[in-house]
């Protein structure tokens, strides 16, 4: 009898068409969308896998724009940041159009220069409920905001909380030119004591911003995930949108 038919052969390398650049699995890559006036979709690639015709897939794991998330884009959300989401496509390394990296938070604010194809990413998104892992993060300022890295802080030299200068009614330049900041609670010296033994005695952990509104439908959500039928119906919707790369 004839010979069985290969199977998917998984591969070590793949290079992006009409350039010299290699990828493998664990790269991020920018992946063409169907619609052209809008910015490319970037995925994490999982496996390379060629079939018995010689065409190359890529699993890939979506990264999400907050754009893209069921929240929105947030004030404090950067302009280069990505959710890595929990959807998986199987898609044609035909739209792969290049690389790119999404640093750690820490890395990304580190980097000496931000390049086009940087990115970062500091939560897991959950694409059929809406919820971020971790679900509360460190806020600062008297405006309680999360950290936005595209945004100047300064920080106080008494209670070490960091501020945006227009919460402190400072222009960005005069914030520049600054040696030495105290916020109003510590440059009043009755006030400073007082703030200090209560900045120790504050677990940091309260100060906090609790990402999804949704927490309060729990129950619901909860509730939801044990209706598979439903879940899919979600998981369908939430993926369909992608599903025009070609
Ligand atoms: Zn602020
Ligand atoms: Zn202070």
């Amino acid at each position: 009898m004839g010979k069985a038919r290969a199977p998917r052969r998984t591969l070590e390398a793949y290079t992006i068409k009409g350039t010299n650049k290699t990828i493998k699995a664990g790269d991020c890559v920018l992946m063409r969308p169907s619609d052209s006036s809008k910015l490319p979709y970037v995925a994490k690639v999982e496996i390379i896998e060629s079939d018995s015709r010689g065409t190359v897939k890529v699993r890939v794991r979506w990264y999400y724009r907050p754009e893209e998330s069921i929240g929105g884009r947030r004030q404090f959300h950067g302009a280069k940041e990505l959710f890595l989401s929990d959807h998986y496509d199987l898609q044609s390394a035909d739209t792969i159009e290049g690389k790119c990296s999404v640093h750690s938070f820490k890395t990304y604010t580190k980097l000496d220069a931000v390049g086009t194809d940087d990115f970062f990413c500091r939560f897991e998104y959950n694409s059929s409920t809406g919820a971020f892992n971790p679900d509360r993060v460190a806020v600062y300022c008297k405006c309680e905001m999360p950290y936005n890295p595209d945004d100047l802080m300064i920080q106080c030299e008494g209670c070490t909380d960091w501020f945006h200068p227009p919460c402190i009614e400072l222009t960005t330049e005069e914030a520049k030119k600054l040696d030495h900041f105290f916020c109003q609670s510590c440059s009043s010296q009755d006030q400073k004591k007082l703030q200090n033994s209560h900045a120790a005695s504050r677990p940091s952990e309260t100060k906090v911003h609790q990402l999804v509104e949704a927490m309060n439908k729990f129950d619901i959500l909860f509730s939801f995930q044990h209706l598979l039928a439903v879940t899919q119906k979600l998981t369908c919707m939430s993926s369909c949108k992608r599903e025009n790369i070609s």
